[in-house]
């Protein structure tokens, strides 16, 4: 490697950060990659956010041009769709694509992220830092100060491009959040959620290779299989009821009047344990732009466009980020500060609209699901994406199965709403006019 070669910092070495240092290595940049928490191949403990998570499309399109698409699906449980159970115990299958049968798939965090530091360690011009903090940055000149926690001291990197794929919380865009003109707005939610779990002894009562639902109007429980046969369950409630289950009773009661079937697949003792092991935690949505400093800084992933969890596509969004990345430095070659700015103004609209549909899909899950509307919905859906499969996308399908834009994710069903309202009123005044005709004669 000659000593023109550019070099890149980038801070946070989760799922985002680590996909980016193999794209970027691939080009043959020297990377530093800065990761303020141990080595979690190497940890006791799992660390705290979902324990799997939900690879559809995007992500596997990213996967797949640094190679891994292959080894991460081998370790990751297809879901055809979601399994709805009602109060009674009762459940529905509905398959999210009836027409080409894709599905989503579940992963482990823990694994796919380690997958991907292996990978980027593989590269000699990678070079990956644990408990290595970014405490302070001076984004004109390229100087990251990092602090080593094992050790407490503190060090200067310099290098010709900082990228921040630090997560929802993110230093480097709070650097960037001093510049003028810098956007910024979060949003929390007032549900949170808390992790729950179906022991491999019990994960066979589950019906396989689905996302599982119990929803509930105001919320709800998913549930997500793992690999070794239990299964992740998530409760999102507003913390206005998590704090009303402040003992065992209420909790138990709680449970047997709004989701008597997970009592017995989590184990009545075991609900008890993990139910007050852990404090609900909070969600949040980010939107900021732009997402460059000049031809110096760029935040990616949740660091740039952190959204609640309901569409699933944080990630994979995340990872789209880096393949459009890879797109513009393929195009632009070392041209930084047009590689940045195409970035953030092609970027803006599209994370500001998933972040939008991840919204609009937790009022879908919890509640929408259960109306006969969605099911009416859904057939009108399915019957016009067999007869116009280019044309009639519908919205899921396009989010979760494609790589159209996510804004024209979003206005397809703005345009789609409008034809089936138009539709269905068409129908409803023809068969009126039908019926008086029919009395009248
Ligand atoms: C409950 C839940 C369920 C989810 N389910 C899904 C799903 O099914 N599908 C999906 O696509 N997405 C899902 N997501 C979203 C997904 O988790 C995130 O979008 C994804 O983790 C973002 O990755 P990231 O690398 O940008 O950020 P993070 O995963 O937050 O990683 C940031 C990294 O930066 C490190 N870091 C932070 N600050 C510093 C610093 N100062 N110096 C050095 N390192 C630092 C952190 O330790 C961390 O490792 C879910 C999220 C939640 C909360």
């Amino acid at each position: 490697m000659t000593d023109n070669v550019k070099s890149i910092t980038i801070i946070g070495g989760g799922l985002v950060g680590s996909l980016c240092a193999c794209f970027l290595a691939k080009r043959g940049y020297r990377i530093k990659l800065y990761e303020s928490r141990e080595d979690l191949r190497k940890a006791k403990h799992q660390r705290g956010r979902s324990i799997n998570l939900a690879l559809s499309h995007r992500g596997r399109r990213a996967l797949r041009s640094v190679g891994l698409e292959d080894e991460v699906l081998q370790n990751a449980i297809p879901m055809k769709g979601r399994l709805l159970h009602d109060i009674s115990g009762a459940t529905k299958s509905v398959i999210y694509d009836e027409h080409t049968n894709q599905c989503i798939y579940s992963v482990s965090r823990n694994l796919l992220n380690g997958i991907l530091l292996t990978a980027a360690e593989k590269f000699p011009n990678v070079e990956v830092f644990f408990q290595s903090k970014l405490i302070n940055i001076s984004v004109r000149e390229g100087t990251c100060i990092i602090s080593n926690m094992a050790t407490n001291e503190t060090f200067e990197v310099q290098s010709d491009l900082i990228i921040g794929a630090d997560g929802a919380f993110s230093k480097v865009r709070r650097f960037l959040q001093q510049i003028p003109l810098f956007q910024f707005s979060q949003t929390y939610i007032d549900h949170g959620y808390l992790e729950l779990s179906i022991p491999p002894c019990r994960g066979y009562l589950m019906t396989s290779n689905h996302l599982h639902i119990w929803p509930r109007g105001e919320f709800m429980m998913i549930a997500l299989p793992n690999k070794d046969d239990s299964w992740t369950v998530t409760l999102f409630m507003s913390f206005r009821r998590f704090e009303e289950l402040d003992d065992k009773e209420k909790m138990r009661k709680f449970f047997e009047s709004t989701f008597p079937d997970a009592i017995e697949l989590i184990g009545e003792e075991e609900l008890e344990k993990q139910f007050f092991a852990a404090k609900p935690s909070h969600l949040v949505s980010i939107k900021c732009s732009p997402y460059h400093f000049q031809d110096r800084a760029l935040v990616i992933g949740d660091a740039a466009h952190a959204m609640v969890p309901f569409y699933g596509q944080g990630m994979n969004c995340g990872f789209e980020d880096c393949t459009l990345l890879d797109e513009l430095f393929e195009t632009h070659a070392d041209n930084f500060k047009v590689i940045l700015e195409k970035f953030s103004s092609l970027r803006k609209d599209d994370a500001h609209a998933i972040c939008d549909l991840a919204m609009y899909n937790f009022i879908e899950m919890r509640d929408l699901v259960t109306k006969p509307s969605f099911y009416v919905r859904k057939v009108l859906d399915n019957i016009l994406f067999k007869m116009f499969p280019s044309t009639w996308i519908p919205l899921y399908n396009s989010v979760s199965f494609s790589s159209i834009r996510y804004t024209v994710c979003m206005n397809n069903r703005k345009w789609q709403n409008k034809i089936i309202i138009t539709g269905l009123l068409i129908f409803f005044l023809v068969l009126s006019i039908l019926f008086f005709l029919w009395r009248k004669f």
